[in-house]
């Protein structure tokens, strides 16, 4: 049987990638310092650590795992990492994990490591055009990412890279955008847009206002949790050594999410804005990369997976306000 070790597992890429590689046979270890708070996690092992210790990660990391997917970070919405508030926090926490991640694998001889990057890590300079935002893999340098959290992606992107280069591994490594879905976080402050936006919609009555931070008119594109999955199950398992993107190339402002979310709710929603952490003016995934290295890309339209999305998080809703 093929094994799998999932650091990151009661988060919620990690939970959804624990459930795919249990319907693909895998027995699968999962740690992370919490359990899932929204479903029960299928790991056949699942391990409460803190992988900022060392010799915790030399404990789960105790023997060859045919696959292997780091995905555990201290991280959140527009509201933990851009305030300035938690850079600290963010950046050591993850840089020692992902500082751990590397040496114990190393030495455990295992060749492949996935790493969850983030489009966070692009430069700010390219993103200003909420029209034409650049993110193609090669226009990363020269780095400047506009938050604390997208630089600590950029320097552990390079760390796996350089045990590539120096002991032969062979990591792999995804710049994701955006990943939205039931399952994951959708109140308490480290929640993204699609959720936050879901909850408020699904708070409200049918002719409602709710809040929205900034203008809206600030552009992303939001990928469904399951082809994101795909898509890192499909990266790790190619020959492809590179930093990629796996995201959406169906571009929205906020204002269009907002409204979308509203029409999947059968609500007349009015937006007010207000003053809030913002992130970079337009990104967008380019996934040209991908199409040509991988021979896939994700292709499902935006509206699908806010339909699953909304219909989860309204049960949350409602299931809270019982
Ligand atoms: P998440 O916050 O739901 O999952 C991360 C998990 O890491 C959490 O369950 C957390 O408890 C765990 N963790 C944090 N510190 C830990 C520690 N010291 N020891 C053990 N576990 C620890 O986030 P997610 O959305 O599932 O994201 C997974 C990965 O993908 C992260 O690396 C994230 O930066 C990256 N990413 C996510 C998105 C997105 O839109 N969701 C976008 C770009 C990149």
């Amino acid at each position: 049987m093929k094994t799998a070790l999932v650091l990151g597992a009661g988060g919620f890429i990690g939970g959804h990638l624990v459930k795919r590689l249990k319907r693909e046979g895998f027995w699968v270890r999962g740690v992370d310092l919490k359990f899932n708070e929204h479903a029960e996690t299928q790991a056949d092992d699942f391990v409460v650590a803190d992988l900022r210790e060392p010799t915790n990660v030399r404990g789960v990391i105790d023997r060859r795992f045919d696959e292997v997917y780091q995905l555990a970070a201290d991280m959140g919405g527009a509201g933990y990492i851009f305030t300035g508030e938690h850079d600290a926090d963010v950046m050591h926490n993850s840089a020692t994990i992902n500082l751990n991640v590397a040496d114990a694998a190393h030495k455990r001889n295992i060749k492949r490591v996935f790493y969850s990057s983030s489009a966070c890590m692009y430069p700010a300079y390219n993103q200003e055009d909420p029209d034409n935002p650049i993110c193609a893999e090669d226009s990363a340098y020269p780095a400047a990412p506009d938050s604390e959290y997208g630089w600590e992606k950029l320097f552990s992107e390079r760390l796996f890279m350089a045990f590539n280069r120096n002991y032969g591994m062979e990591n792999r490594i995804a710049r994701y955008h955006n990943i939205f879905g039931p399952e994951g976080t959708w109140q308490g402050g480290k929640e993204k847009a699609p959720a936050a936006l879901c909850r408020k919609i699904a708070q409200a009555r049918s002719t409602d206002t709710i809040e929205v931070w900034g203008d809206g008119l600030q552009t992303r594109s939001f990928l469904y949790v399951d082809e994101c999955v795909e898509g890192t199950t499909r990266l790790l398992r190619s020959d492809f050594s590179d930093p990629v993107n796996i995201g959406s190339e169906e571009m929205v402002t906020i204002n269009q999410l907002a409204g979308a979310v509203a029409d999947v709710a059968g609500k007349t929603i009015s937006l007010n804005h207000i003053p809030g952490p913002l992130g970079v003016r337009g990104r967008n995934s380019d996934n040209r990369l991908i199409k040509e290295k991988l021979g896939w890309a994700p292709s499902q339209p935006l509206v699908k997976g806010l339909e699953k999305t909304y219909e989860w998080i309204e049960r949350q809703v409602m299931r809270n306000a019982a």
